[in-house]
């Protein structure tokens, strides 16, 4: 069905009744759909004032509802889904496919597709690849990470539910000329991997022939998944209203959310919803007010990505507070990468090499996590650090496998290349880079001739590193790569029950009112966990699969 279509549907009869009892507010900007990925540059160790502004938060306060007179059409259905990232999708394919009639509005042109990775367990896929994972262990490590500040069934509904949920996404997908393939991310061969463990579940589905990341490059091909989903839940009924941004919920008094208004071409639509209203508007990391008050390790990472540029501002989340809605209690996690292949490092900064300060100095164990690796270095004067490594880089890339795993992209060319462009430094000597680096000389060499030492004899007297992961710097010219690390979203959300159902300030239901992904909190918590790549996306879309089939209960 076309989008023109979508806009065609009927008045409701409904509207009168409903017209005086809503609880509203004010409407929210629609943003611009911009298709590609926005790459925001803060000043180096910027943080937002903690200080809430005068008068409170916006969404501590209710504004006055649409005016009725600007409502121009009225839609019913059983459910209405609130933003198409991956979340939405899977509710409403869930939905559609236990024949609930569904209406997803989306405030951009088109959906929301990021990255590539897809987290399960126990699909057919990793079955055929003889990939077993002790999915108790999991939940269990899942749980611990986030200090159990999570609803424990939901997590484990994920792990119990989501190899089922992809075998049949898996069978859609082959059914369009799609194939589905595991990529092993993140793997980090630790000497202690109980400590930092690492699953092969990231599902890529992707265009047969079409390129996709052996692993170590970031192909974003999330895109056919999505276009898949949606193809399939509009092959089942389901509308989408793209364009359409939700500006206020309704909720009849102290009662039901009943549905929303959005804007509209002309004008504003209501919506309204016999079963349930999903926000699934995903994450707050573009809204520096909301960062600030629930996440604000968010606020400091030199680079953020937003894509597409204006889609997680928050409005969802404001919109749910407004209906009396709250946060999952903090402290709220957030994905902080470094991001190879999009301009804004370069392998490296994955990787083990030896990494100095702003004194020269190495300050702890490179072979960690990508994300713990970013957060060591925030401990460090000026939140800055370098990667340090001499001419026989290629050789050192290829053991460490530390990052995203796979072949090693850059070659010395694509160093070189760096180098002019001035993403990496480059000098003969070490004292060459130690000035060029802007770090003591003296202090730079002692770390070097240290690390090489270590590396020699095959013991870290320092750090406990794993001799495998450490090699001599010796062999000019040496090269420096600044880290910067990019924040991709934050994952704290609308605080939950074991339902998916959005509670109040009394920790009681809100009638009516449900949470999918990012939007939805009490998943994670404290810091996004490493050990499942893909996760965040796996438990978007399977637990929306679930809840859209759940509201045929409603
Ligand atoms: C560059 C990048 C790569 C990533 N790669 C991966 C990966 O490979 N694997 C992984 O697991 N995670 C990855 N992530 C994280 C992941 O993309 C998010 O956690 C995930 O998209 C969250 O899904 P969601 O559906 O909850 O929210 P979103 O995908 O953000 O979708 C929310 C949707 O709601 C819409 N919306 C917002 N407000 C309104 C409104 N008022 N009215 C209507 N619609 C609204 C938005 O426009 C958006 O389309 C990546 C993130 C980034 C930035």
């Amino acid at each position: 069905m076309s989008k023109d279509e979508n806009n065609k549907a009927p008045e409701s009869g409904r509207r009168l009744f409903l017209k005086q009892s809503f609880l509203a507010g004010v409407g929210v900007s629609a943003a611009g759909s911009l298709g590609a990925a926005q790459i925001l540059e803060a000043p180096q160790g910027a943080a937002p004032s903690p200080v809430a502004p005068a008068g409170g938060h916006n969404w501590e306060v209710a504004p006055a509802p649409i005016p009725e007179s600007k409502i121009t059409q009225t839609l019913e259905t059983d459910v209405l889904v609130l933003g198409a990232g991956i979340a939405g999708m899977g509710t409403a394919l869930g939905a559609a496919e236990v024949g609930l009639k569904v209406v997803v509005i989306e405030k951009m042109r088109t959906f929301s597709a990021r990255g590539m990775h897809n987290g399960a367990i126990d699909s057919r896929v990793q079955k055929k690849a003889g990939i077993r994972i002790d999915r108790e262990r999991v939940i269990a490590e899942l749980v611990a990470f986030a200090g159990n500040r999570v609803h424990q069934n939901l997590v484990r509904l994920w792990a119990e539910k989501s190899g089922e949920i992809f075998d049949h996404f898996t069978d859609l997908a082959e059914a369009r000329d799609m194939e589905v393939v595991l990529t092993d991310t993140f793997l980090v061969g630790r000497k202690f991997p109980d400590l930092y463990p690492g699953y092969t579940t990231a599902h890529t589905f992707v265009k047969k022939g079409a390129a996709r990341s052996s692993g170590n490059e970031y192909v974003p091909t999330q895109e056919y998944f999505l276009g898949m989903m949606e193809a399939e839940a509009k092959a089942k009924g389901a509308q989408f209203l793209y364009s359409t941004p939700a500006q206020q919920l309704l909720r009849e008094k102290g009662g039901r959310v009943v549905g929303v208004v959005a804007k509209s071409k002309g004008g504003f639509i209501r919506i309204l919803a016999r079963k349930g209203v999903v926000v699934a508007t995903g994450s707050y990391t573009e809204n520096p007010e909301m960062v600030n008050a629930w996440c604000p390790a968010a606020a400091v990472p030199e680079v953020k990505i937003y894509t597409p540029f204006g889609g997680n501002t928050g409005d969802g989340l404001r919109m749910a507070m407004w209906a009396g809605a709250t946060m999952q209690p903090l402290p709220h996690p957030a994905m902080i990468h470094t991001i190879p292949g999009i301009g804004i490092d370069l392998m490296a900064g994955n990787q083990s090499f030896l990494q100095v300060n702003k004194f020269g100095q190495r300050f702890g164990s490179e072979a960690l996590p990508n994300q713990t690796l970013y957060n060591g270095r925030t401990l460090q004067p000026g939140k800055k650090a370098w990667a340090v490594f001499d001419s026989n880089y290629e050789r050192d890339f290829s053991t460490f496998k530390t990052g995203f795993d796979g072949p090693v992209l850059e070659d010395r060319a694509a160093l070189e290349a760096s180098v002019k462009k001035g993403l990496a430094l480059k000098a003969d000597t070490l004292e060459g880079l130690a000035q060029a680096m802007g770090v003591p000389a003296g202090a730079l060499k002692a770390s070097v001739a240290r690390y090489t030492k270590f590396a020699k004899e095959g013991r870290d007297q320092d750090f406990g590193k794993e001799p495998y992961l450490m090699f001599p710097i010796e062999q000019g010219p040496f090269f420096a790569l600044p880290i910067k690390s990019c924040l991709l979203v934050t994952v704290g959300g609308l605080n939950v029950d074991q339902d998916m159902q959005v509670l109040d300030k009394r920790d009681e239901q809100i009638p009516g009112l449900y949470a999918a992904g990012n939007a939805m909190g009490n998943f994670f918590a404290n810091e996004y966990p490493l050990h499942c790549p893909g996760l965040s996306h796996g438990r978007a879309v399977v637990l929306g699969y679930i809840l859209g089939q759940r509201l045929a209960k409603a």
